[in-house]
């Protein structure tokens, strides 16, 4: 056995997308974002997701469309940032469609020769960061892409909140349609706006009939949850839906049931079991001074394996039992809190069975997806079927 492995279970990632698809059948297609190596999965993911029937996908630099390619050498894939021009040869060899985020830019794409491109306008629609974000330009460039010998295949933007009590949702929906409102979006084939979060917590937007995803697919249920019982929430209830009616946002919705299942779980093995005497320091700073005498699981995993270093009450998982981490997460090591239970051949879970991302982000300080990347990107990874 590995000292450490991300397991990667590739049935789940294919049941997830079929579930996706399943429960929100009503768009012409859907665009599985494999940036950052698949979340962490490695791009054997995005071969699972075509299996449960994606048949877009999204990366976000040339690097990861080489990667990619060598796994689905045909399927449709969008280049999310602007390609640079130097290199709109290698964005030709590997098929790509490319997303055109400004004036500059199209204009160094249109002047390609090489092939004739699939293009997605990119609107800027609040977020400030890439994309047209005037009306008469997007109509232009619509222009001038129709008269060049490269075809316009869609048209995108993407939301910098949730939009879960938010006016920025509705704001970026509404600056969307006036950007788009000398063109005819019903001659653009594929028009995309939300990502997961969008999918799963609010209606359909009529116009879009496309949706981009990431960490839906591969297993989290990011879309929101009700707040619980008790008066406080009651209270947060009644203060959500005024400011809903006050700004007439669009409509959230709660609690969604669908099937999805986390493809990833990291676990390793136990270097030692130490004794600590009652009083006794452990770790780097003497940050944790044991209040008895305990027995610690000495465990080779640390920041480098993409854990972070912070321990908000960070638990991981021994059999059936959960157990604490105990002190400063070393670059290689770290302790957890054990009982006499616990053996040196046992396997301790740190990501999977009882311990949920939400968990895990939480008390390493870290976002889901970042988590992911970290945990992915920096440990073995075996495939299971
Ligand atoms: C990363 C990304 C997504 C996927 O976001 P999730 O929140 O993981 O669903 C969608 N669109 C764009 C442009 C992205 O960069």
């Amino acid at each position: 056995m590995l000292d450490s492995y991300v397991q990667i279970d590739l049935a789940k990632l294919k049941s997830n997308a079929q579930a996706i698809i399943g429960k929100y059948p009503q768009y012409d297609e859907y665009i599985a974002v494999v940036k950052g190596d698949c979340y962490g999965h490695g791009m054997k993911a995005a071969k699972a997701l075509y299996d449960g029937g994606i048949r877009y996908f999204a990366v976000s630099s040339l690097e990861e469309a080489k990667d990619f390619r060598e796994v689905l050498s045909d399927t449709p894939l969008l280049y999310l940032e602007p390609v640079a021009s130097d290199r709109l040869d290698e964005a030709n060899k590997l098929k790509l469609t490319l997303g055109v985020s400004d004036m500059e830019h199209l204009k160094s794409v249109l002047s390609y020769t090489g092939c004739s491109f699939k293009l997605h306008l990119q609107i800027d629609a609040g977020f400030n960061r890439l994309g047209f974000n005037d009306k008469e330009e997007v109509k232009k460039a619509v222009d001038m892409i129709n008269a060049s010998s490269h075809k316009l295949e869609g048209i995108y933007q993407h939301f910098a909140t949730s939009g879960i009590f938010d006016i920025h949702y509705d704001n970026q929906k509404r600056r969307f349609s006036e950007l788009t409102s000398l063109i005819d979006l019903k001659k653009i084939p594929l028009v995309h706006m939300g990502s997961g979060v969008s999918l799963l917590g609010h209606p359909k937007i009529e116009i879009a009939n496309t949706t981009r995803m990431g960490l839906v697919m591969y297993g989290y249920n990011i879309g929101p949850q009700s707040y619980g019982g008790g008066i406080k929430n009651k209270l947060r209830d009644m203060r959500d839906n005024y400011y809903r009616k006050k700004y007439s946002l669009t409509e959230t919705i709660k609690d969604v049931e669908i099937p999805l299942a986390p493809a990833m779980e990291y676990r390793c093995r136990i270097l030692h079991l130490k004794k600590v005497k009652c009083g006794d320091y452990v770790g780097y700073d003497a940050s944790y001074k044991a209040q008895s005498d305990i027995t610690l699981a000495i465990l080779p995993v640390g920041y480098n394996n993409g854990i972070g270093h912070k321990n908000y009450s960070r638990l991981v998982q021994i059999g059936e039992k959960l157990y604490p981490i105990v002190g400063e997460i070393g670059m290689n090591m770290c302790a957890v809190k054990v009982d006499d239970s616990v053996s040196i051949s046992d396997e301790v879970t740190l990501l999977g069975k009882k311990i949920t991302l939400g968990m895990f982000c939480r008390a390493a300080d870290l976002g889901l997806a970042e988590a992911l990347l970290g945990i992915g990107k920096n440990n073995e990874r075996i495939y299971i079927n």
